[in-house]
């Protein structure tokens, strides 16, 4: 597809499906798409932060930019419970479910307060022994593993020291971090999708 065509194509495209390239998918065009990219967000009078959101995932991210966005999302509401009490903190739930003879066994990321984060953990652990130990043989080997599993992973739940998972979340998700800065809602709602992907 040569520029003029792509061009043509974006002028098509949603605002939503623009500020879904902004945000989350700039880094995969090529720089000269990335510049039309910009000039219909220009043109279309869109929110001026998703052009920094498209700089920042065009560029190398630096340890002050992590830092920064380290702090935004550590002090961002809950995205569930929406209090401000606590720190922001990420984790990982395993979850096991078993339908006929399939067992599925699921690890995802959560992000929220550590009150949520606990809940979570325990919301799991108690479908995992509902809905997930019967099926033979991988349902009682897969929910032992996942209770283990979550054991572990609750120290990120209230942890202290910088949340490795919490950094991955950002350095994957620059242009949502930066969107934030201006528009926090955004990541709201985007944390929100996350957490409620299995
Ligand atoms: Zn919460």
């Amino acid at each position: 597809m040569n520029l003029e065509d792509i061009r043509e194509n974006y002028k098509k495209f949603d605002d939503w499906k623009i500020e879904k390239l902004a945000t989350e998918e700039a880094d995969s065009l090529r720089p000269e798409v990335v510049d039309i990219l910009k000039s219909e967000i220009k043109k279309r009078n869109l929110n001026h932060s998703l052009i920094n959101s498209v700089d920042s995932l065009t560029k190398k991210i630096t340890d002050k930019d992590l830092n920064q966005y380290y702090e935004i999302l550590k002090n961002h509401p809950c995205p569930k419970c929406k209090s401000k009490k606590q720190k922001i903190n990420a984790t990982f739930v395993g979850q096991v479910i078993s339908i006929f003879v399939i067992t599925n066994y699921d690890k995802s990321i959560r992000i929220a307060c550590s009150d949520c984060l606990d809940i979570m953990h325990k919301k799991a652990n108690i479908k995992s022994l509902l809905l997930g130990w019967w099926g033979i043989p991988w349902g009682p080997i897969n929910t032992i593993r996942s209770l283990i599993f979550n054991f572990n992973m609750k120290k990120y739940n209230r942890t202290e020291s910088q949340n490795e998972i919490l950094v991955d979340f950002i350095i994957d998700n620059v242009g949502i971090m930066e969107r934030a800065k201006t528009e926090p809602e955004k990541l709201t709602d985007f944390i929100i999708r996350i957490n409620n992907t299995i």
